[in-house]
């Protein structure tokens, strides 16, 4: 029997786990952390053998394949033992991708990829598809097949360590909203290295497939013409260009392909020039999969937006807060901060991926009153935007924060939650930073 070990015990491992389980093979799961307590239950429920807190050799170079959870770096040292033992590492998507015939419709870039995959399950679901959601959000993929879930279509949000461990899996419409840099301490600073992965999407992609993507970006742009792209091209653009499936003009969202489509760039749900890419990345996938123009115009227009992105909390005394904790690189503070029309009192900070802040000074003298520091270590911040001259606060705590901002800002101001860093240095995640900072304006 062929032996399958799953490094990594959370929602993708115990995916894969189960589904190893249920398709015959002899599985072994191993997590040098501690595994949650419902993910034990699962492992036991369907008997399967597991470890926490160590990783034992013996137990997993006897494995004939690999499944590596994304949370796991390429260069930990036991991939690289697995891959010096010559034993293949994959990832749940690619392990899962082979037991579905589902139509696959993939989307990554380094930001905006739960917002336009959520859209898109939207439109397909409003409109009556048989469709499922997987990936980088909600359930595992391998988790749902394993149950005999049968979707025609699935949406599924890819991060780049997904795609690392990609090999044969095929995305039917592939979907790259923008590179930009993300993630660069888990690729030893190269931007190219990450950029490749990025590419990976179109990896097995036929005639009969589509790549939809943003023509303006410069590194697509660039990486485009290093690959022999077979699929068909769906380019989009917020401009009218030649060439372009999508794009916005006089106030009209319009896609061109494979027919005619047209509405009120007013009436879309989502605003914010980043959010025009993402309905236009939406709309194009399910344009190309035969949704009726009915369907897509309403769901374009009443799609309620996903939590913690750009997300209108309260407005208290006059104050708009707005809860953008998702904003945890650079260029997504960018694209919060020009959708801004309002003076901004911006909340920057929290673990830093090793940022240049470079990209944001002009927006953030343009459309800030002030800036308040969240973090353990906030002295990069005070290095970089002290000498600006907008009034600042050092906080190292939701609390002191939220308090801050309701002191600087004046009615008519916005407040902004959206800190460019990863929130791992006073918070359990970037949810918990959305979640503290919403309770807290609420309770102000
Ligand atoms: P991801 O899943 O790629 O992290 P999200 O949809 O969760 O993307 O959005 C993450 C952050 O990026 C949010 O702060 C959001 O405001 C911003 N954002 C969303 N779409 C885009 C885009 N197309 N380009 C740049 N920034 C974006």
């Amino acid at each position: 029997m062929k032996r399958i070990v799953v490094l990594g015990a959370a929602e993708s491992g115990v995916g894969a786990a189960v589904l190893a389980k249920v398709k015959g093979f002899d599985v072994f799961v191993s997590d040098m952390g501690q595994i949650k307590e419902k993910y034990k239950q699962v492992l036991e429920q369907y008997q399967i053998p597991w470890e926490e807190g160590k990783h034992t050799e013996s137990l997993i170079l006897s494995a004939d394949e690999v499944v590596k959870s994304p949370g796991i770096p390429d260069d930990a040292p036991m991939p690289q033992k697995i891959r010096e033992a010559g034993i293949g590492i994959i990832s749940e998507i690619e392990f899962a991708g082979r037991y579905t015939h589902a139509k696959m419709i993939c989307v990554t870039g380094s930001n905006g990829k739960t917002t336009t995959t959520s859209l898109i399950y939207h439109i397909f679901k409003e409109a009556g598809y048989n469709v499922g959601l997987a990936g980088n959000i909600g359930r595992s993929l391998a988790l749902q097949i394993a149950e005999g879930r049968q979707f025609d279509y699935y949406i599924i949000e890819l991060s780049s360590f997904q795609l690392d461990n990609m090999y044969d899996f095929r995305a039917n419409i592939a979907v790259l909203l923008n590179i930009t840099p993300d993630h660069l301490d888990r690729y030893n600073n190269d931007m190219q290295s990450y950029t490749d992965s990025k590419m990976r999407i179109i990896r097995n992609q036929t005639e009969e497939d589509a790549f939809v993507y943003w023509a303006d970006d410069p590194i697509i742009k660039r990486e485009l013409t290093k690959y022999g792209i077979r699929a068909k091209q769906c380019p989009f653009s917020i401009l009218k260009k030649t060439g372009m499936i999508g794009y916005i003009s006089d106030g009209q969202y319009v896609i061109e392909q494979p027919t005619p489509f047209n509405m009120e760039q007013e009436s879309l749900s989502l605003t914010g020039k980043h959010n025009m890419y993402n309905s236009l990345a939406a709309g194009i996938a399910a344009h190309l999969s035969g949704i009726k123009d009915e369907d897509l115009r309403k769901s374009l227009s009443d799609f309620e937006g996903v939590e913690h992105r750009l997300e209108k909390v309260a407005r208290v005394g006059g104050v708009q807060y707005i809860n953008d904790s998702k904003a945890t690189n650079v260029d997504a503070c960018w694209y919060a901060l020009e959708s801004m029309t309002t003076p901004t009192i911006l909340i920057l900070g929290g673990k830093d991926k090793g940022n240049d802040y470079s990209s944001i000074r002009d927006l953030v003298q343009k459309k800030c009153a002030g800036l308040v520091y969240l973090g353990a270590d906030n002295a990069k911040l005070h290095a970089f935007f002290d000498d600006m001259g907008l009034p600042v606060a050092d906080t190292h705590s939701m609390k002191d924060c939220v308090e801050a901002c309701a002191r600087m800002a004046q009615p008519g101001y916005t407040v902004l939650l959206s800190p460019c860093c990863a929130s791992f240095d006073l918070f359990k995640n970037m949810e918990d930073r959305g979640d503290q900072f919403k309770a807290l304006v609420r309770a102000l």
